[in-house]
């Protein structure tokens, strides 16, 4: 019961913001692309002449271009933001992290009594699941009678090192940017969702299947800028930036109402929520990671990815 009580107390949302720094190309283009983002402890500034009202936000954490990724690790998360803003980049080391930590827990602590890591990865596009260590395959999820989401077909990998995941996850990020003219062009309509499933066998019966006794989820959210592609001249792109507006809207609505403890929570509203439906309930720890680029060129959508994340927050 303290434990319990001990996991109410700490926050179920955290909303973090980061800035990467300019890029060679942004910093010869010193006119339009300067920085304008000025960072100072849990605040942000937005600071461009061309704005009147100068706008600041105050968040969780906010991370500015010093911060390196080996000072990162969250639990379960997702990244937002505009195409370029460091997205993936934030990402990729994470489930790595996460996952050292539980085989050393396995390991070490528990000496494997009966603990099994598993691994997979897929991806939401046009509203539909894809097997991204399974060449894409098509993937369909069904809801069990006790509100656990089952995704029929996903390949989930067995690893007991850290080498095995390093791969998959490399294996899993080639299948997601492959077959297309621009690599970020395609992975930005799509949300990318890594998942480590620790389960365990029964202890008292081990012909019994073993129970799921916790779930870390990444996710590599679409670029947030494609929910405006709804007025694009070719159709399959305003189909796909209606549903990834949608998705961003709803996503936004879940983790309100899971703060607000809320009964009714909108999972419903699309895919990527009921998806990730059990990843939201019970004792689950949400992080939000909002990716910013400091250039001023960028400074429209930047404003557009903080007012999200207050809104989140
Ligand atoms: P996104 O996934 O949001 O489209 P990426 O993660 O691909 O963006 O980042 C765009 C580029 O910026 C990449 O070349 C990446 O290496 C670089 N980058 C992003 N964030 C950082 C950072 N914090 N420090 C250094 N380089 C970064
Ligand atoms: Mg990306």
């Amino acid at each position: 019961a303290a434990e319990k009580e001990k996991m109410n107390a700490v926050a179920k949302i955290k909303v973090v913001v980061r800035k990467r720094p300019l890029n060679k190309k942004e910093e010869n283009i010193i006119d339009t692309h300067s920085n304008c983002l000025t960072v100072h402890e849990t605040k942000v500034k937005v600071d461009l002449t061309a704005y009147v009202e100068k706008h600041e936000f105050v968040f969780n954490a906010v991370l500015d271009e010093e911060v390196s990724n080996d000072e990162r690790i969250e639990a379960t998360c997702f990244a937002y933001g505009q195409t370029g803003s460091g997205k993936t980049y934030t990402m990729k080391p994470l489930p790595l992290k996460a996952s050292r930590d539980i085989l050393r827990l396995m390991h070490h602590t528990y000496r494997n009594q009966g603990f099994q890591l598993f691994v997979s990865f897929f991806e939401i596009y046009g509203g539909k699941l894809y097997d991204l260590l399974s060449e894409r395959k098509k993937l369909c999820m069904r809801e069990d009678g006790k509100q656990q989401v089952c995704i029929v077909g996903l390949q989930e990998y067995r690893v007991s090192d850290t080498d095995a995941i390093v791969e998959l996850i490399e294996r899993g990020s080639a299948t997601r940017s492959t077959g297309t003219t621009g690599a970020n062009e395609e992975s930005s309509r799509s949300h990318a969702i890594l998942q480590l499933a620790v389960n365990r066998d029964c202890p008292w019966n081990q012909s019994k299947p073993p129970r799921l006794v916790g779930k870390l989820s990444f996710i590599d959210l679409a670029g947030s800028e494609r929910g405006a592609d709804t007025t694009d001249n070719d159709k399959q792109t305003r189909l796909e930036g209606a549903e990834i507006n949608k998705s961003l809207l709803a996503l936004k609505e879940c983790i309100r109402a899971l703060d607000n403890d809320q009964g009714h929570i909108p999972f419903r509203g699309s895919k990527l929520t009921e998806v990730l439906r059990d990843s939201f309930m019970g004792n689950s720890r949400t992080v939000m990671i909002s990716c910013i680029s400091p250039s001023s060129g960028s400074c429209e959508h930047t404003l557009n990815t903080l007012r999200y994340a207050d809104r989140v927050k």
